[in-house]
């Protein structure tokens, strides 16, 4: 996904939070404690960089990151079923299809192309593609630490 993809999430964040400290007249935020989803496949490193260079002038100068990964968890809308992103990459590798690289490598496509992840995954129980990605291809804000 490259970098722009980092620097966007991080100043989406950034922002909707400098929104909120000043709707709640909050003068700053000492902690945001963040949850991404591991299809998001986040550079934490690149995303912390993108965080601290935005976070100058506003609310959130000095704060600390703190981030978590958040494990994928699908739902089957046919038959209720719950499963998680490993069972789905066994699935795929058994019975997807393949990327065959130039060195004639075999690589599993959700390692190389997560987005294209929910295209291939059915229910593993009853065989649907009607299925509900519920948590794992987000951000999410789990908590702030503030002061008034
Ligand atoms: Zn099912």
């Amino acid at each position: 996904m490259g970098e722009m993809h980092e620097w966007s999430l991080a100043e989406a964040l950034v922002t909707s939070l400098s929104r909120y400290a000043e709707r709640e007249g909050i003068s700053r935020i000492v902690e945001v404690d963040v949850a991404y989803g591991e299809l998001m496949e986040l550079d934490t490193e690149i995303f912390e960089q993108a965080f601290a260079s935005m976070v100058k002038g506003t609310p959130l100068e000095g704060s600390k990151l703190v981030l978590r990964e958040e494990e994928a968890k699908f739902i089957c809308n046919s038959c209720g079923h719950v499963w998680d992103f490993k069972e789905a990459e066994r699935q795929v590798d058994s019975g997807g299809p393949r990327i065959v690289e130039d060195g004639g490598g075999l690589e599993s496509p959700l390692h190389l192309m997560p987005g294209l992840a929910t295209a291939l995954i059915r229910c593993p129980a009853c065989g649907s593609r009607d299925f509900t990605l519920e948590r794992g291809g987000d951000l999410r804000v789990e908590r702030v630490v503030v002061e008034r």
